[in-house]
């Protein structure tokens, strides 16, 4: 029996993706895209960027207007799917009504970790998940004088960026000894670092967070793991994110760091898929071990591979991740997995913060990160994306250049 209907839940990036790529795949049945978020699906990136400083406003962030959904029949509900019944092939919503599927497709994102120090209740702190957060923020940060953010990650140097560019004094803590560190080298750590403090942005490497004190309910001040007190009005925090598995894992599928998927995508239960950064697929670029991507790259590719799945294409998923940050005047691009890098070579000028570090796991290429060199990034997807492999060697050559390398080592 062919497939006669699509339940989605959550209409992020991977959610959204499916929808569309189902029907220009030629999908005919019914497509339910279920949110419990207000309004028109939209991206997340410019909510810790462009958004927050006004820079476009909530129409630019939408997918797609409301009427492409009407359009190409794709239903929008908001409501919270609260559980799946797996043996009907039903899911049960929030409001009392319920709604069955052929496939189910789980796509629930993630939540911010949230604080865990005294005083984490009290106004004026925030996590950036949501436009609803950014509404929030958005005028406070234009007043706020003394900002402290927590986590020196994406999330938290992006409002860093803005925070400084909006006039405030910002003080950020990490528990690392440099910035970002989980996720790209130390030559580009140093150049995101020389460039906030540029900024006036402050670092407090190798900092935690003690305790969060107030005044009327409101943050004032911030003290830090050495015990120092620094005084703030607004503090943001950025310190990861807890995958959405709840309704997974109370319906029984199987979890790991995330819903356990295989490389299809499919979850334990053959009418279940999920994607994006809910799930944990054995990645091919990580020696397929279960990993979970962060990244509107991974949602909207996982999210077309499935839709393709369900036509009848079925193929492993196996695309090259990539990932980019905009932080002030800087562009940071990374393609590939820079995990186990133990190798880097450089191009370009760190000083004007025009900088690529090639990453290498002895030998083997393995990622290569860009700031403002949007060409190389390009190229560098080519040169990831098939072999033959670009050694150290070739690549620490005097006047190296990537776009010439993948020329001339084109298939
Ligand atoms: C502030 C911010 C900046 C970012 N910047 C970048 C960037 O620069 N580059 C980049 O590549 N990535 C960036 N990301 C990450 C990127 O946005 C995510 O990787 C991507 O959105 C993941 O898509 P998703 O569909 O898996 O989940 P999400 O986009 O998180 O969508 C999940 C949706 O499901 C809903 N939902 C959850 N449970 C239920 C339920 N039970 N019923 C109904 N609905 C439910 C949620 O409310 C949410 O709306 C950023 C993320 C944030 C928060």
């Amino acid at each position: 029996m062919s497939l006669d209907s699509v339940v989605i839940v959550g209409a992020g990036h991977g959610g959204v993706q499916v929808a569309i790529s189902l029907r220009q795949e030629g999908f005919g049945g019914r497509i339910v895209l279920v949110n419990d978020e207000p309004g028109l699906p939209y991206q997340r990136p410019p909510l810790s960027k462009a958004y927050l400083l006004g820079k476009i406003n909530a129409t630019a962030m939408l997918f797609r207007p409301e009427t492409f959904y009407v359009d190409q029949r794709i239903e929008l509900v908001h409501d919270r799917v609260a559980a799946i019944d797996r043996q009907n092939r039903r899911v049960m919503l929030d409001s009392g009504s319920a709604l069955d599927f052929g496939h189910l497709v789980l796509a629930t994102g993630a939540h911010n970790r949230p604080l865990n120090v005294p005083g984490s209740t009290l106004g004026g702190i925030f996590g950036i998940k949501t436009k609803a957060d950014a509404d929030f923020l958005s005028p406070l940060v234009k007043q706020a004088r003394n900002v402290v953010v927590i986590g020196a990650g994406f999330i938290g140097l992006e409002f860093a960026a803005v925070a400084a560019a909006e006039g405030a004094a910002v003080e950020v803590l990490e528990l690392g000894d440099r910035p970002m560190a989980r996720a790209v080298s130390p030559q580009m750590s140093e150049l995101f670092r020389a460039a906030h403090q540029g900024w006036g942005v402050k670092f407090n490497f190798r900092t935690g967070l003690a305790e969060l004190e107030g005044e009327d309910g409101k943050v004032s001040a911030v003290t830090t793991s050495d015990g120092r007190r620094l005084p703030a009005e607004l503090v943001v925090y950025g310190i990861g994110v807890i995958p959405n598995v709840q309704l997974a894992l109370e319906a029984g599928l199987d979890i790991d760091n995330g819903i356990r998927v295989n490389s299809s995508l499919l979850t334990s239960d053959p009418h279940i898929s999920a994607l994006g950064d809910v799930a944990a697929f054995p990645c091919v670029q990580n020696g397929e071990n279960l990993t979970r991507l962060e990244s509107v790259q991974n949602a909207v590719d996982q999210g077309k591979l499935i839709a393709a799945r369900l036509v009848g294409k079925p193929a492993p998923y196996t695309a090259l991740p990539w990932f980019w940050t905009d932080q002030g005047n800087l562009k940071l691009q990374i393609a590939g997995l820079s995990i186990g890098a133990d190798n880097y070579v450089t191009l370009g000028d760190a000083a004007a913060q025009q900088l690529s570090v090639l990453c290498f796991r002895g030998d083997e290429l393995i990622a290569v990160e860009s700031c403002n060199r949007p060409g190389d990034h390009v190229f560098a997807r080519k040169i990831l994306a098939r072999p033959p492999a670009l050694t150290p060697a070739a690549a620490a050559a005097p006047d190296f250049d990537l776009k010439a390398w993948e020329a001339a080592n084109r298939p």
